[in-house]
């Protein structure tokens, strides 16, 4: 099985300090949804890790999440793209749970659901916590420049082997391009 696992907000949707706590401040990041469609033909299963502290600083709730889910699920739809599953932690930091990334929780929930190794299974972050989570679980980290990429870029301390994309789209092309080459098949 091939999985990739992303982090939404500021990867899939543009992000906001303000936090996204409304379907109507859920908005895709030009060509994200279709870039998720190409790894789906590709044979990825597309997995989400969230961490949505928001609910645990009472800015939405569960019925809420979950129409910022629905409106997410449809927009890919309209574009031929399937999200298999969305992990999220709804903790804060305060909290101390063992979901919230930069710690593995959810990886480790992912590879449990799945029953499979996250050894080498990309994830796209854009938040650093989000690369060393991933990197502690195995999986392979890349950093988006949309969203909190920019300026965790600058900070830098990115997890060894990090690799660095404009935005979700040019990381699938670049990781579909890789996976052709590899198995001497054309795109
Ligand atoms: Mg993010
Ligand atoms: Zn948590």
């Amino acid at each position: 099985m091939k999985m990739i696992i992303l982090d939404r907000d500021g990867v899939i949707n543009h992000d906001s300090p303000a936090f996204i706590k409304s379907p109507a401040e859920w908005v895709p990041i030009p060509g994200s949804l279709e870039a998720i469609a190409r790894l789906n033909q590709a044979g990825y299963r597309v997995v989400i890790a969230s961490n949505q502290s928001g609910i645990a600083r009472e800015l939405f709730d569960m019925t809420i999440l979950n129409a910022i889910h629905q409106k997410m699920h449809a927009n890919a739809q309209q574009v031929g793209a399937d999200i298999d599953a969305i992990f999220f932690c709804p903790h804060a930091a305060i909290d101390n749970c063992d979901c919230r990334k930069p710690k593995a929780g959810m990886f480790d929930e992912i590879a449990k659901r799945f029953k499979i190794s996250l050894k080498g299974v990309p994830t796209v972050g854009d938040s650093l916590r989000d690369l060393q989570a991933g990197f502690i679980s195995g999986c392979t980290p890349y950093l988006v420049l949309t969203g909190k990429g920019e300026k965790t870029r600058e900070t830098g301390g990115l997890p060894p082997g990090t690799q660095v994309f404009p935005d979700l789209a040019t990381m699938v092309g670049a990781l579909l391009k890789v996976n052709a080459a590899a198995a001497h098949i054309p795109i």
